[in-house]
């Protein structure tokens, strides 16, 4: 089956009771059993719940993945992976991440003894360098938030076989419609679906997918023992936003390729960070693992002035200024201060971030609207 039709019809079947195609809301926290242990396959909703189960195979079929396990928030997700890992373990990261995946394993794991080595992936030669007896997973961000690197999955993953190395990739920023990390030999894919799952803007969950059976299994152990799992109404709110992730992703890549196009050739911006232009560092590896560029891209201003990129954000108008990507509508957002501001200045700084970086998560309205915005915006 093509993506198109999977992302309308993977893991969906007409409701058993009614016929409803739609997949209900199951509301319900309980399920009546006929006799203790005798149900339907339905307990208690932390373990299960019709709507989740939907939405969890659905998102496994868009990943080529067999097992799909929903969370409350895409932290919740990368939650979920760490605690795989015991004190001592070794957990290679890209140097260029989340802000919030950044803090959750410096500030949170760490104290309980994982250690992390941040390393610059887009060359793999520093990821064999980190390597050590130790190492047990390496998390991968590609394209990388908010800098646009581009990491050859394929290099990374081989490193991992035969070392008992899991390797993890958020596949956020690309989406299932752009690139597949587990048919790039990745364990497991983990996704904010907050952002182009959801695609609306209305809906806060995180999703791990794998093809392991057995790290499926300890996954949705922990899924169900810490309890961060997603209520019904927002899977139902994400199964309805999957069925059109095809052609928004298209929208998205083609309005993205054209604003990089237009800001590269303006005189007052100095570096446009998008995977899709060939002076992109990472343009021929993208080409070969992704199906396109995506809709997010970050650029600099000439001149370095923060107070000039500041005032270019409040100019934005149809650019709303805010956390989070993805939606329908086009976003602007300050990375230093707002999604990377958990990363201390020294840290952002070594790996390129500027204060003075704005990214833009590209949305699905008429691109000559959002280049005049723009214009307006930068003069
Ligand atoms: N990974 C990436 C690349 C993100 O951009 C985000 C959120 O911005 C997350 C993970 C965390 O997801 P959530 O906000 O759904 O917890």
């Amino acid at each position: 089956m093509k993506f198109g039709t999977k992302a309308i019809h993977a893991g969906i079947t007409p409701d058993p009771t009614t016929g409803a195609i739609m997949t209900p809301i199951y509301q319900t926290s309980t399920y009546v059993q006929e006799s203790p242990g005798k149900h339907k396959g339905y307990e208690y909703s932390r373990t299960h719940n019709p709507t989740r189960t939907a939405l969890q195979n659905a998102l496994a079929a868009l990943e080529n993945g067999q097992y799909g396990i929903c969370f409350s928030s895409g932290m919740a997700a990368t939650d979920a992976v760490l605690r795989l890992y015991k004190p001592g373990d070794e957990i290679i990261v890209t140097n260029d991440i989340y802000g919030g995946t950044y803090r959750i394993m410096k500030r949170i794991y760490e104290g309980y003894g994982l250690i992390f080595r941040f390393v610059d992936m887009s060359n793999p030669g520093n990821v064999t360098e980190a390597i050590s007896d130790n190492t047990r997973m390496i998390w991968i961000e590609t394209p990388t938030n908010p800098l646009l690197k581009i990491i050859d999955i394929k290099q990374i993953t081989a490193l991992c076989n035969g070392r008992n190395i899991h390797c993890v990739v958020d596949n956020t920023f690309a989406s299932p419609y752009l690139q597949n990390p587990l048919d790039l030999g990745a364990d497991i894919v983990m996704h904010s679906v907050t952002k182009y799952l959801g695609g609306h803007s209305d809906t806060v969950m995180g999703a791990l997918i794998t093809n392991d059976n057995e790290l499926a299994k300890q996954l949705a152990f922990i899924q169900n023992a810490a309890g961060a799992v997603p209520g019904p109404q927002d899977c139902f709110l994400v199964l309805r936003g999957l069925k059109t992730l095809h052609i928004r992703m298209q929208r998205h890549c083609e309005n993205a390729m054209q604003i990089a196009t237009w800001l590269s050739n303006h005189p007052k911006v100095a570096m446009v960070y998008y995977p899709g232009l060939t002076s992109h560092p990472g343009h021929e590896i993208a080409k070969k693992q992704m199906r396109d560029f995506g809709g997010m891209l970050s650029f600099e201003l000439k001149g370095d002035v923060y107070e000039e990129a500041v005032s270019t954000m409040e100019r934005l108008e149809l650019f709303s200024l805010g956390e989070s990507l993805g939606g329908v509508e086009s976003l602007c957002t300050h990375p230093a201060s707002m999604t990377h501001a958990s990363i201390p200045k020294a840290e952002r700084e070594q790996v390129g971030l500027k204060d003075t970086l704005i990214r833009l998560s590209v949305g699905i309205e008429d691109v000559d609207d959002l280049i005049a915005d723009l214009q307006q915006a930068i003069g």
